[in-house]
């Protein structure tokens, strides 16, 4: 390839731009398969579902302890299921308890609920920091718990992936719970972040 035709693009973009031509001209990829790929990770599969579980476990008590026990089939039930999502478990964070979960060894990650994972996931420094001094990590997030709050860090497998609940923020009684949906961050799914505090005069 000869030099940099899109300057706007960056290499790791020009590098994919070039092995997806490529695939197509070897018709090894439809490129209208792809499409529908990308598609389904960039909007239909992505952390919007688990924002919903989320909120669904705040102002459902029944559904919630459904999530805890049969985390699968609670996030089934809401019509989320695939790669990466069979088998799951619901990590609850109280005014005691800060559950974060890391892959130390690769970038294991709960595909259905969260979608694909972030960069800062799959990084060396994340997976080996989150346990070693996953309060650290936490500073770095904006975070910062009570020293009475336990952390708790889960190491996630190909077997076994997590969802973290977060806590509920002060201030959401009587939400919807769509407008809870969207207090319910990416991160704060993870444990690297909490639920966003509700706009002052949001509505309901
Ligand atoms: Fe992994």
């Amino acid at each position: 390839m000869s030099g940099n035709d899109h300057p706007s693009l960056s290499d790791v973009e020009l590098r994919v731009r070039s092995l997806e031509s490529l695939l197509v001209e070897k018709g090894l990829v439809d490129p209208a398969v792809l499409d529908v790929l990308i598609d389904t990770y960039e909007t239909k599969v992505g952390p919007r579902n688990g924002a919903r579980v989320v909120a669904r476990a705040w102002t459902d008590p029944e559904y919630r302890e459904r999530l805890l026990v049969d985390a699968g089939a609670a996030i089934a039930s809401l019509g989320y299921r695939g790669r990466q999502g069979e088998d799951m478990r619901v990590l609850e964070n109280t005014e005691r308890i800060h559950n974060m979960v890391v892959c130390t060894l690769c970038s294991c990650y709960p595909w259905p609920v969260l979608g694909l994972p972030p960069v800062w996931y799959k990084s060396a420094p994340y997976r080996a920091r989150a346990v070693r001094d996953p309060r650290g990590v936490l500073a770095d997030f904006g975070v910062e718990l009570p020293v009475e709050t336990e952390v708790r860090v889960w190491d996630s497998t190909s077997e076994l992936r997590y969802l973290v609940l977060p806590r509920r923020p002060p201030g959401t009684e009587g939400m919807c719970e769509e407008a809870l949906a969207s207090l319910v961050t990416r991160d704060s799914m993870i444990g690297a972040g909490l639920a966003r505090a509700p706009e002052p005069g949001s509505p309901a």
